[in-house]
This record gives C-alpha cells, structure tokens and sequence, in this order.
C-alpha cells in the first residue's frame, strides 16, 4: 500500500477502530493510471488530476478525453458511469508506524527537520470492494482493466509502497471481453502478481 491510496480510521459505535480505504481514495488513484496509460492503447487522455484544469485541457484536445467520460469530471452533469464502493478489510488490519527521511528532491539532501513518521498498512493486508460499471459502452470498457494491470504495475522499482489487486466475480466482464485480444489480459488480473511477495 503506498501513498498514492490514502487510507482511513472510523470509529465505530462500539469503539473499535476500523481501517478501511475510501471509494474516492482507490478511485483517484485507479484515474492516474488511466491517465498514464491511455494514449498508448489508443484512447484520449487529457492526463489532468487537477479539477481547476480539466476544462482548459478539453477545449485544447476539442471534447471530453476517454478517462474523464470514464472516471467523471468537474462540472459534468451525468454521473460518472464507474461506481466505486469503499474498500474494506477482509481481515484484521493493524498498522504500522514508519519514521523516515525526507529527501530535498532538488539537492538529494536530506532535508531540514525531515524526520516525519507514517502509518502505513503492511503487507498482506487484504482489502475488497466493488466497481460497477453503467452503460460503458463495449470498445471503451478496456479502459478499466488496463488501469488495473497498470496501478499493480505502477510501483515496480520505487519502492515506496507495493500494492497488488485482483479482480473476482468477472462474469459480466468476462462476457464482454470473450473472444477479444484482451481476454488473456482480464486472465491474468484473475490472479495475484505478486505471488512469491514475502
Ligand atoms: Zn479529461
């Protein structure tokens, strides 16, 4: 789990603290891989995150970029046709307290009073949730699984946080799919990536 998917505490009636991660968290970061990604498998990507800027870009690439007519955008009055449910545990889930290091991007120095400390989730914690697609139309569907191979493919090397997904209860994706070049793809999603991680 790296800081690109923020997570949340909530206290609940009786008191115990429940981690989970927030739709919009796992949303906006499924978003920056599609933006990441798009371009090369032929969609149109006007790869702004910024809400303040989206606009500028579409008027620049004349209309609505594929991303945002997939993920939403400010000012659009339909809503987005991905639905996407919190993200909750399947297990217990502590923790863990992490200090580290700022690092001065521009002199690689260590910067001053950079000592900061993180929560983070470790490893094998497992988290589940639903993403629903309404009225996607089929050429354009895609999009999704793409972004998802590229989200656990993302962090490869940074080393700052690793996160693996897997997609279950395909059916209806499947069926869209079928009998297309990305049949293998959707396959491969069917399963961890990370298998032999420790
Ligand atoms: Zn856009």
């Amino acid at each position: 789990m790296g800081p690109d998917i923020q997570f949340v505490k909530r206290i609940s009636y009786n008191g115990e603290s429940q981690i989970y991660i927030p739709a919009s968290s796992f949303k906006g970061a499924l978003r920056s891989s599609a933006s990441r990604i798009a371009e090369s498998y032929g969609f149109k990507s006007c790869e702004e995150i910024r809400p303040e800027r989206i606009r500028e870009k579409h008027e620049k690439i004349g209309g609505i970029c594929n991303v945002c007519e997939l993920f939403g955008y400010p000012g659009s009055n339909l809503p987005s046709p991905l639905i996407f449910s919190d993200l909750l545990p399947t297990g217990p889930v502590e923790t863990l307290a992490l200090t580290r290091v700022r690092i001065d991007d521009r002199s690689m120095r260590t910067a001053e009073g950079a000592l900061f400390s993180t929560e983070y989730i470790p490893p094998q914690c497992e988290f589940a949730g639903t993403i629903e697609l309404i009225n996607v139309p089929e050429e354009k569907t895609i999009l999704l699984p793409l972004s998802l191979a590229e989200l656990r493919l993302g962090r490869i090397g940074r080393g700052s946080g690793l996160i693996d997904l897997k997609i279950e209860n395909a059916d209806e994706l499947d069926n869209v799919l079928k009998n297309t070049v990305w049949s293998n793809l959707l396959n491969e999603l069917k399963e961890w990536l990370w298998n032999d991680y420790p």
